[in-house]
């Protein structure tokens, strides 16, 4: 049937309605970020590399520019360069088994490449292990490599809850790691300075949290593909008064597309929660697959971790109170606990079924995963699917095998 000019303007119009406007306004706040830090050396400012999941706040008190090798391996992999570059990482003698994070990084450090021809050179290292232990031996090679100081922050999982002998062992780090930035920076410790930068990093997680939480809303007025494009600045610029800005500005437009009946799916009919890091490379397929079955991903276990802590920051003792929430974050708990917040978002944002990736490259994200698959199957009674694939090196991820899965296990979701 041929469409109507009618019907054409009002698809343009629905597709441009759901179009989140705040997308090019997050574009440019990182391109000026990582324009910032590729200039920092011609500025005579000092820089950073950090973990994903460790305590950025000083370094902002700092005024050290903080740069995420993790961030940058999202690029790599959403610019479908990861193949290329972990590659590179086997060919100097690394294993496949090895994070393609830390392969695609190590080997970027080395031969360049990437969708910014390589991160600025670091003049320190700051490691936290509450996500992995794999960042330990990567942050070594990288520290030898370049020959900066290192810091590292050990935080001890935290099975069954959080004894007053970590606390007093986190705390006590916290506090070398500021004598840390004092050596390495021969500057003094700013801690007024220190007491806005935490308000501010509560204050941008907290909206973080707001802007997640629309998608409880029926339709979702954004999915959790959004929310992994959106995250960056929480990770990269947790801590500033751009984040809390921009997140503001963002609440509101979900807010009001909630207040508008937008949805980003097209006749959302079925909602899943996702587990895992996205597969970067793939966003745009899997998105499109699950929307094809009128199926919203409205939220998931990766891009929350970045404020499901909050409940243990103190903002006016920041620094005591960011020992326990460094420690407590989601890959730092026992597996009942990771499950049994995956059942209060199943329950809190309507979920109908749960897709969790199997992350070949993230093992603490994957090891838990068919426990948590039976406690999800026995307590929620929805369907789970297991996808696996890796975030940033496609030769682990067949679109063929997922399509087919995809489709059975929508076919149960349906019923
Ligand atoms: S193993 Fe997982 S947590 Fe560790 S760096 Fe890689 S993706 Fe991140």
């Amino acid at each position: 049937m041929t469409e109507k000019p009618s019907d054409k303007t009002s698809n343009l119009n629905d597709k441009k309605n759901r179009k989140i406007k705040c997308a090019r306004k997050m574009r440019d706040i990182m391109t000026t970020y990582y324009m910032d830090a590729l200039t920092a050396r011609d500025n005579k400012e000092t820089v950073a590399w950090i973990t994903s999941g460790g305590p950025v706040e000083p370094l902002i008190a700092m005024d050290i520019i903080p740069v995420y090798p993790e961030n940058h391996g999202a690029m790599i992999g959403a610019s479908k360069m990861g193949e290329d570059l972990c590659t590179k990482a086997e060919e100097m003698g690394y294993s496949p088994d090895l994070c393609s994070y830390a392969r695609s990084d190590i080997a970027c450090a080395v031969a360049g490449g990437g969708p910014l021809g390589g991160l600025p050179r670091p003049d320190m290292l700051i490691c936290c292990n509450n996500i992995c232990g794999t960042v330990l031996k990567w942050y070594e090679i990288q520290a030898r490599r370049f020959n900066v100081p290192l810091f590292i922050l050990d935080t001890p999982i935290c099975h069954t809850g959080y004894t007053r002998e970590i606390a007093d062992y986190v705390k006590a780090q916290i506090q070398e790691y500021i004598l840390f930035l004092e050596k390495a920076t021969g500057r003094a410790f700013d801690r007024d300075k220190m007491k806005e930068v935490g308000k501010l990093s509560l204050e941008g997680q907290l909206l973080w949290q707001k802007v997640l939480n629309t998608t409880a809303a029926k339709p979702a007025p954004m999915s959790a593909f959004d929310a992994f494009f959106f995250l960056a600045l929480i990770v990269t610029l947790r801590g500033t008064q751009t984040a809390v800005d921009f997140y503001k500005e963002l609440a509101a437009e979900m807010e009001d597309r909630v207040n508008r009946g937008i949805g980003i799916v097209p006749g959302e009919k079925y909602r899943l929660l996702w587990d895992n890091l996205p597969v970067w490379y793939s966003l745009k397929w899997l998105s499109d697959t699950f929307a094809g079955h009128q199926a919203c991903l409205v939220a998931d276990t990766y891009t929350s971790a970045w404020c499901s802590s909050t409940r243990y920051v103190d903002p006016d003792h920041f620094l005591d109170s960011m020992a326990e929430a460094y420690t407590r974050i989601y890959l730092n708990i026992g597996v009942d606990q990771m499950a049994a917040q995956v059942l209060e978002m199943i329950e809190f944002y309507g979920a109908h079924g749960f897709v969790m990736h199997s992350n070949r490259s993230c093992k603490p994200y994957s090891f838990g995963q068919l426990d948590i698959m039976n406690i999800v199957r026995k307590k929620a009674g929805i369907p789970v699917l297991l996808l696996e694939a890796d975030m940033v090196d496609p030769r682990n991820f067949s679109t063929s095998q997922a399509e087919t899965r995809i489709d059975a296990f929508m076919e149960i979701v349906k019923q």
